[in-house]
């Protein structure tokens, strides 16, 4: 298991995502989804099932149908409209199925049993990059790697996502205002300054005249 960071991926993909779409709630629910599947420890040490069985540890916890199966219970919480429910079960499932992915890159410890329901046996990936043999599971050395082969990833993750989706609020604000906007006409003098006498009327005149000039510059503005 990693032993520090299982709650980073969902703060990195809560800050790659930004806080209209991840609220600091749904973060933090996130951070626990991603620890919460090494709660298996407590099936073994109840003795429900062997170290390697499939409610062993990394068995069902850790795999891809738990992960689905809490981002559906995510997404049947009551939320303002269907998009943001399958944002929401979205979130947590990745959440939740990136714990596995992190164990899975460690070179130590038994393997996950990825494809729960459907078959109960430990499936390793190909690369498992993590270099953990002999490392202590608590203490610097451990935290040390964590942080070069887990943190700095993320950290450089959250911060492209940052950085394109500013981009993309940019363009989309440079595209909303060269759309062009109708120029309002100015209304024809009317009949009730005409009652009011000469004043009234230069007034009024003056006022139509300066509307005109601010409807051409505006259209001219638009052109440019
Ligand atoms: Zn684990």
């Amino acid at each position: 298991m990693a032993t520090y960071l299982h709650f980073a991926p969902a703060v990195a993909l809560a800050v790659a995502l930004g806080p209209r779409r991840v609220g600091w709630r749904l973060m933090v629910a996130g951070a626990l989804c991603g620890v919460m599947p090494d709660l298996d420890f407590v099936s073994v040490t109840m003795g429900f099932d062997r170290y390697s069985g499939t409610y062993g540890h990394r068995g069902f916890t850790h795999s891809l149908g738990f992960a689905l199966l809490i981002g559906l219970l995510g997404a049947l919480w009551p939320a303002d409209g269907w998009r943001r429910r399958v944002g929401r079960g979205a979130f947590l499932a990745l959440c939740t199925a990136s714990h596995p992915l992190l164990d899975s890159l460690f070179d130590v410890g038994i393997c996950s049993a990825w494809l729960w329901p459907l078959d109960g046996a430990r499936h390793c990936l190909d690369w498992r990059p993590v270099p953990m043999q002999g490392v202590a599971l608590f203490g610097e050395e451990r935290f040390l790697l964590e942080l070069q082969w887990i943190g700095v990833p993320l950290l450089v993750l959250a911060n492209v996502g940052m950085l394109l989706r500013h981009l993309g609020a940019r363009w989309t604000g440079w595209a909303r205002r060269s759309t062009p906007r109708p120029v309002p006409v100015p209304a024809p003098l009317t009949t009730t300054a005409e009652a009011q006498g000469p004043r009234a009327r230069r007034r009024q005149r003056v006022r139509y005249m300066n509307a005109v000039a601010l409807a051409w510059m505006g259209r001219r503005a638009q052109r440019l």
